[in-house]
């Protein structure tokens, strides 16, 4: 008995624990509807009740021996574990801390009752109850005053409970959840089957902001499945409190995959925002140690790096594809409530439309979609593998290539069928209409009106451009009509001047004129040549602080961030059409084009039926 409560305190810490234990046991069970009365944050009552296969009259009394599991056989399924409860010592800790109850039926036999009270002495009656099983953990803690002391409040006890009940519930959606607590219905699931009725329960749980910003992903490669919702950079938290993950269906809070997740959002998410999700990894059972931790929470991956990689480049790729490839976006954001965008929809405004059209047209080279594309295969391939072991480095190129393709494959059909028509198609964020104030571009498509923030946009787009070419040794320059001369401090010319061959790589001519005076003769062709001075300025200050060309390397984003949001066009520059066009189209063939250096967004769309909304028509 006292060796069941020492183990009480690995498996039981507060009635959330519990809670968790029972419901994975009637998940294990098979049950589909299972229903959870909570009393006092459960320090009264804990009642857990399924229609799972139930427990044999025979089992009752073995079921809460310790170390009984009925779940495993021999040495090798320890390995192959592949339900949650496997350790067979829960419900003996529970019943040895708690006035304890469970009742079962199974399909052969009738039901069945064992009592206990944290003493050896169990007594088994016959009861009355359809198959499956119920069990009551009344007053956790009665007989150990100091564990019962460690409780909080029960608004706390009860908060641990329903956020773990969402974790299971966003796990199991095939089946249905009631939460009560003191007698009032928390939520009820319905089982969800069909990807509609998955999304609202996400919604539900998640929120419904969650869901309209999210992304669908669906990835896999030998071995391993990626799928569930990750948010676009729009939506983030200023917390890591919707971050859910599970493997094989358990629920995991593990740091690397955390930190995989963030690495894949670096690019796009503002600095201390965390990115939001719900991700389901699935892989073999025996690629996967789950017994890591007492309460299962932390997992050991066979090849970590392996499936660091993969989580990943899948998640970068999902974002990067955020493109305004428009009706996948479009209908992500509103997947079943609303269908935003009827495929058939014809645009009702007409003005200026020829125009800009001609406009584009003659801006516009077919050609550049194809090395884009070619580009996006031989950069999937192109990760950082050099300090892998030679298998899993040639295990990962496959990755990137099936992730490439895979994606390749699932996103086509899926424009094509959605295609409203084959001009929009081409043209997601449609023609350019105007420009607002100097600040945004309007444009129109089949479905409604889009505004881009033009300096943010392209703030993105010359970033992009610029880690491209940087990478490829590549950097455009063009020759400036009138050289500009700067004043600087001694210790910046003593940058400079140090840094010259680097600051040549990325585009920057310098010539020395005096120890405070550089002339500036050649800039990157891509950049906009007004704001060159300051650009030069925060280059350097960003140098300044970096002590070996190490460092210089791995801030090379920064760098080149700091050049793009000085280099590209600024608000109040009037664009023609053209320009405005082709930074539409430069829009729809740049990688995280949603998001401007900083996260925030670039562009958003206002659809017919939302103006409509908006001026009450069709009421
Ligand atoms: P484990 O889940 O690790 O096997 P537990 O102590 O949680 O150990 O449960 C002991 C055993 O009791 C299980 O192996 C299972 O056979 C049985 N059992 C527990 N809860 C249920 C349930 N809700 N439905 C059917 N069987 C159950
Ligand atoms: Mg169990």
């Amino acid at each position: 008995m006292l060796a069941n409560q020492i183990a009480a305190g690995e498996v039981v810490e507060r009635p959330a624990s519990v809670v968790k234990e029972l419901v994975e046991n009637s998940l294990d069970a098979g049950s589909k509807h299972i229903d959870i009365d909570i009393e006092k944050g459960g320090m009264r009552l804990i009642r857990v009740r399924d229609n799972g296969m139930g427990i044999h009259a025979d089992d009752l009394t073995l079921a809460i021996s310790p170390h009984a599991t009925s779940k495993i056989y021999t040495q090798e399924d320890l390995a192959l574990i592949s339900s949650f409860g496997f350790r067979g010592e829960a419900l003996a800790s529970i019943s040895s801390v708690s006035r304890f109850n469970l009742t079962s039926a199974t399909a052969s036999e009738n039901a069945v009752q064992i009592n206990c009270e944290g003493k050896e002495n169990h007594e088994i009656l016959p009861a009355s109850h359809p198959i499956g099983t119920t069990v009551e953990v009344r007053d956790l803690f009665f007989n150990i005053p100091a564990r019962r002391k460690f409780l909080r409040t029960e608004k706390t006890e009860f908060t641990h409970i329903e956020t773990l009940v969402k974790r299971l519930a966003l796990a199991n959606f095939p089946v249905q959840f009631t939460l009560q607590h003191n007698q009032k219905t928390i939520f009820n699931f319905l089982p969800a089957h069909t990807d509609e009725q998955k999304e609202q329960r996400v919604a539900k749980l998640c929120g419904k902001e969650f869901m309209r910003h999210a992304l669908h992903i669906d990835t896999a490669v030998t071995g391993i499945r990626l799928y569930g919702w990750i948010a676009q950079p729009s939506f983030s938290r200023s917390q890591a409190d919707l971050q859910y993950c599970y493997i094989n269906g358990r629920i995991v809070r593990d740091k690397m995959i955390t930190h995989a997740v963030k690495r894949a959002y670096r690019d796009v998410l503002y600095h201390g925002r965390f990115p939001a999700f719900v991700i389901f990894l699935e892989m073999e059972p025996k690629d996967v140690d789950v017994n890591a931790h007492p309460q299962k929470l932390e997992v050991r991956f066979h090849q970590g790096r392996f499936v660091y990689d993969f989580l990943t480049k899948s998640i970068e790729q999902a974002l990067a594809d955020v493109r305004p490839a428009m009706p996948q976006s479009f209908t992500t954001s509103a997947p079943q409530s609303s269908p935003k965008f009827s495929m058939n929809h014809q645009p009702r405004f007409n003005f200026a439309v020829e125009e800009t059209v001609q406009a584009y047209k003659a801006f516009h080279h077919p050609s550049e979609d194809q090395p884009y594309q070619n580009k996006r295969q031989s950069e999937a391939t192109d990760m950082p593998t050099t300090m892998l072991p030679k298998n899993e480095k040639a295990q990962i190129e496959n990755i990137a290539t099936e992730i490439a393709k895979q994606q390749q494959s699932s996103k086509l059909p899926e424009t094509l069928e959605r295609r409203p028509s084959a001009e929009a198609s081409d043209m997601p964020l449609g023609v350019a209409l105007a420009q607002l104030h100097g600040v945004y571009v309007l444009a129109q498509n089949d479905y409604g009106l889009i505004l881009v923030d033009m300096h943010a946009a392209h703030e993105r787009i010359v970033y992009e451009k610029m880690k491209k070419a940087y990478a490829a040794h590549n950097i455009a320059t063009q020759l400036l009509l009138l050289p500009v001369t700067l004043e600087l401090n001694a210790e910046e010319i003593r940058c400079a001047e140090k840094h010259q061959q680097f600051l040549l790589e990325l585009g920057l001519n310098l010539e020395f004129l005096g120890p405070e005076t550089l002339v500036i003769r050649e800039v990157p062709s891509i950049l906009s040549a007004d704001n060159i001075a300051q650009l030069l300025r925060d280059v350097l200050s960003e140098l300044l602080v970096c002590q070996s060309s190490d460092e210089v390397n791995s801030r090379i984003d920064t760098i080149l961030s700091t050049m793009a949001c000085h280099g590209a066009v600024r608000a109040n520059r009037q664009l023609s059409l053209t320009e405005m066009n082709s930074l539409l189209r430069d829009i729809e063939t740049t990688e995280r084009s949603g998001q401007c250096n900083h996260g925030r967004p670039t562009w958003t769309a206002l659809s017919m039926t939302e103006l409509d909304k908006l001026f009450m028509r069709g009421r």
